[in-house]
């Protein structure tokens, strides 16, 4: 729990943007790419798991004549529900095709004998969600593809990069394209205003605050001063914007818009 004049400096920058203090939204956005005949899905939501589903996802791909078995990559961020959830679930792989990248702390964090939530928050079931990922790793076995920090997939349009904190393995990928470059980062922010207005706060998520912010602040502050195009896994839909400074040591997030430039 925040001390109460920590909470009072949260409720006021969410107030100064017309966001509801009481009632937040975690926005979940899923990445789909194309490049040539390869198709690339990161992340993949819950699965069906509690009321989600896979139809929405079904749905949406639908709309842009993409069935599951047509993806050929998937990265993976890092292995809570919300990203694996929709990988691997009951034994099964929604996308049978698709190479599934991670990076190999995660996959050794979890697979590790106790793995350590000495430093996190978290007051759910960890045991069940330990069970629940090394069930999932399991799954995806025969698709993993291991990666170290820094690999690059598909001739360098991806960039796998650690961004440890939220998880040990936790990744942000770059996405580039000609010259145009997309810096997708993953769970490094969960709120668009919270953890950009002041880059200390954290989530009871992040199983290492300290590691979280650290790497929080690092990518914030490359980004804002290379003005690069960022897209949040949690940051309001569609998830594009680029990351400015406030002026009050924390920084900002400008939501991309559609504009005419003359
Ligand atoms: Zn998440």
């Amino acid at each position: 729990m925040w001390p109460p004049d920590e909470r009072a400096e949260m409720t006021k920058a969410l107030v100064a943007v017309g966001e509801r203090p009481d009632d937040m939204t975690l926005y979940v956005n899923i990445l789909l790419l194309r490049k040539d005949k390869e198709v690339i899905l990161v992340d993949a939501g819950f699965g069906p798991h509690k009321n989600q589903n896979w139809g929405w996802l079904a749905d949406a791909m639908d709309t842009i004549g993409i069935e599951f078995k047509d993806v050929t990559h998937a990265l993976l961020s890092h292995s809570h529900i919300d990203h694996i959830g929709g990988l691997a679930s009951g034994g099964k792989i929604l996308f049978p095709n698709a190479a599934v990248h991670v990076l190999k702390e995660e996959v050794d964090f979890w697979r590790g004998k106790e793995p350590d939530f000495s430093k996190s928050h978290r007051t759910d079931d960890i045991k069940q969600m330990i069970k629940n990922v090394r069930g999932s790793f399991d799954t995806l076995q025969p698709n993993l593809v291991i990666h170290k920090d820094g690999d690059q997939i598909l001739d360098g349009a991806i960039t796998i990069i650690a961004a440890p904190g939220h998880t040990d393995g936790h990744a942000i990928f770059r996405i580039k394209s000609e010259s145009e470059s997309l810096l997708h980062v993953s769970d490094l922010a969960h709120n668009h205003v919270l953890m950009l207005e002041n880059p200390n706060w954290f989530i009871d998520f992040d199983h290492n605050p300290d590691a979280a912010i650290a790497t929080r602040k690092k990518v914030f502050a490359e980004i804002a001063a290379t003005k690069e195009r960022a897209f949040g896994f949690h940051l309001p839909w569609p998830g594009l914007g680029v990351v400015a400074p406030n002026g009050r040591k924390g920084y900002q997030w400008i939501p991309a818009s559609h504009r005419w430039d003359f």
